[in-house]
Protein backbone atom coordinates (compact mmCIF):
# COMPACT_ATOMS: atom_id res chain seq x y z
CA UNK A 1 0.00 0.00 0.00
CA UNK A 2 1.25 3.64 -0.89
CA UNK A 3 1.80 5.84 1.71
CA UNK A 4 0.30 9.25 0.93
CA UNK A 5 2.45 12.54 2.55
CA UNK A 6 1.72 15.99 2.35
CA UNK A 7 4.80 18.41 1.96
CA UNK A 8 4.82 21.41 3.41
CA UNK A 9 6.97 24.19 4.63
CA UNK A 10 7.02 24.73 8.17
CA UNK A 11 6.19 28.54 7.90
CA UNK A 12 2.53 27.43 6.76
CA UNK A 13 2.13 25.06 9.85
CA UNK A 14 3.31 27.72 12.58
CA UNK A 15 0.90 29.83 10.42
CA UNK A 16 -1.72 27.62 10.86
CA UNK A 17 -1.21 26.91 14.64
CA UNK A 18 -0.99 30.81 14.98
CA UNK A 19 -4.32 30.88 13.94
CA UNK A 20 -5.80 28.38 15.86
CA UNK A 21 -4.21 29.89 18.96
CA UNK A 22 -6.19 33.37 18.27
CA UNK A 23 -9.10 31.86 17.28
CA UNK A 24 -9.27 29.69 20.68
CA UNK A 25 -11.74 28.94 22.11
CA UNK A 26 -13.30 29.18 18.86
CA UNK A 27 -12.60 26.80 16.44
CA UNK A 28 -9.91 28.50 13.34
CA UNK A 29 -10.30 27.05 9.63
CA UNK A 30 -8.67 27.81 6.43
CA UNK A 31 -7.31 26.51 2.83
CA UNK A 32 -4.51 25.04 1.64
CA UNK A 33 -2.92 25.72 -2.13
CA UNK A 34 -0.73 23.63 -3.22
CA UNK A 35 -0.37 20.77 -6.04
CA UNK A 36 -1.29 17.08 -6.14
CA UNK A 37 1.56 14.90 -6.96
CA UNK A 38 1.74 11.16 -7.19
CA UNK A 39 2.76 10.34 -3.50
CA UNK A 40 0.01 13.12 -1.79
CA UNK A 41 0.40 16.67 -2.12
CA UNK A 42 2.44 19.60 -2.15
CA UNK A 43 1.61 22.92 -0.02
CA UNK A 44 2.55 26.60 -1.40
CA UNK A 45 0.15 28.72 0.43
CA UNK A 46 -2.30 28.89 3.48
CA UNK A 47 -5.23 31.24 3.18
CA UNK A 48 -6.66 31.59 6.85
CA UNK A 49 -10.57 32.22 7.04
CA UNK A 50 -13.07 33.24 8.73
CA UNK A 51 -15.49 30.72 10.75
CA UNK A 52 -18.96 31.18 9.47
CA UNK A 53 -20.49 29.03 11.67
CA UNK A 54 -23.36 31.09 13.55
CA UNK A 55 -23.27 29.44 16.93
CA UNK A 56 -21.50 26.25 18.67
CA UNK A 57 -18.07 27.74 16.80
CA UNK A 58 -16.35 25.90 19.50
CA UNK A 59 -17.08 22.87 18.37
CA UNK A 60 -18.01 23.52 14.73
CA UNK A 61 -16.54 25.45 11.78
CA UNK A 62 -18.59 26.51 8.21
CA UNK A 63 -16.59 27.77 5.33
CA UNK A 64 -18.67 30.38 3.27
CA UNK A 65 -19.17 28.72 -0.22
CA UNK A 66 -18.27 31.93 -2.21
CA UNK A 67 -15.54 32.67 -0.22
CA UNK A 68 -14.00 28.64 -0.88
CA UNK A 69 -14.83 29.01 -5.14
CA UNK A 70 -13.23 32.65 -5.28
CA UNK A 71 -10.02 30.62 -3.50
CA UNK A 72 -10.75 27.65 -5.53
CA UNK A 73 -10.97 29.63 -8.64
CA UNK A 74 -7.69 31.90 -7.79
CA UNK A 75 -5.67 28.86 -7.17
CA UNK A 76 -6.70 27.59 -10.59
CA UNK A 77 -5.30 30.68 -12.20
CA UNK A 78 -1.84 29.88 -10.92
CA UNK A 79 -2.04 26.30 -12.10
CA UNK A 80 -2.74 25.23 -8.05
CA UNK A 81 -5.71 23.38 -6.46
CA UNK A 82 -7.41 23.43 -3.12
CA UNK A 83 -5.22 20.66 -1.51
CA UNK A 84 -5.97 20.63 2.35
CA UNK A 85 -9.11 21.97 4.10
CA UNK A 86 -7.59 23.37 7.53
CA UNK A 87 -9.58 23.32 10.96
CA UNK A 88 -8.69 23.51 14.81
CA UNK A 89 -10.23 21.40 17.93
CA UNK A 90 -10.08 23.28 21.16
CA UNK A 91 -9.20 21.59 23.54
CA UNK A 92 -9.89 17.86 22.10
CA UNK A 93 -7.37 15.88 20.94
CA UNK A 94 -6.36 15.64 16.84
CA UNK A 95 -8.32 13.58 15.50
CA UNK A 96 -11.27 13.91 13.16
CA UNK A 97 -14.92 13.64 15.00
CA UNK A 98 -18.08 11.98 13.53
CA UNK A 99 -18.91 15.16 12.04
CA UNK A 100 -15.74 15.67 10.27
CA UNK A 101 -16.17 12.02 8.70
CA UNK A 102 -19.52 12.96 7.36
CA UNK A 103 -18.94 16.20 6.04
CA UNK A 104 -15.65 15.59 5.09
CA UNK A 105 -14.56 14.71 0.88
CA UNK A 106 -12.22 12.16 -0.53
CA UNK A 107 -9.39 13.41 -2.09
CA UNK A 108 -8.48 16.44 -0.33
CA UNK A 109 -5.82 16.41 3.18
CA UNK A 110 -7.63 17.59 6.45
CA UNK A 111 -5.38 18.96 8.60
CA UNK A 112 -6.53 19.07 12.72
CA UNK A 113 -5.23 21.35 15.26
CA UNK A 114 -5.55 20.81 18.99
CA UNK A 115 -5.52 23.83 20.96
CA UNK A 116 -5.33 22.55 24.41
CA UNK A 117 -6.14 26.24 27.02
CA UNK A 118 -5.35 28.18 23.91
CA UNK A 119 -1.52 26.81 23.02
CA UNK A 120 -1.43 24.67 20.22
CA UNK A 121 -0.45 21.04 20.85
CA UNK A 122 -0.15 19.12 18.04
CA UNK A 123 -1.27 19.14 14.38
CA UNK A 124 -1.94 15.89 11.68
CA UNK A 125 -3.21 15.53 8.68
CA UNK A 126 -6.32 12.91 7.15
CA UNK A 127 -7.96 11.71 4.56
CA UNK A 128 -11.29 10.14 3.95
CA UNK A 129 -11.27 6.67 2.47
CA UNK A 130 -13.09 6.89 -0.58
CA UNK A 131 -16.12 4.18 0.84
CA UNK A 132 -16.04 7.20 3.35
CA UNK A 133 -16.01 4.44 6.18
CA UNK A 134 -13.13 5.84 8.05
CA UNK A 135 -9.85 8.64 7.61
CA UNK A 136 -6.42 7.17 7.35
CA UNK A 137 -4.08 9.36 8.78
CA UNK A 138 -1.25 10.97 6.40
CA UNK A 139 2.37 11.42 6.59
CA UNK A 140 3.39 15.43 6.97
CA UNK A 141 6.95 16.03 5.58
CA UNK A 142 7.87 19.38 6.56
CA UNK A 143 10.60 21.25 5.06
CA UNK A 144 12.34 24.46 5.90
CA UNK A 145 14.13 27.69 4.02
ZN1 LIG B 1 -13.30 18.62 13.54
Amino acid sequence: MDEKALKIEKSLLLAIENQAEKSYPYECCGLVLGNFTKNGSEAFEYVPLENTKEENRERRFLIDQGEYQRIEDRADEKGQSIVSIVHSHPDHPDKPSQFDQDHAWPGLSYIIVSVMKGKAKSLSSWQLKNDRSSFTQEKINTWEH
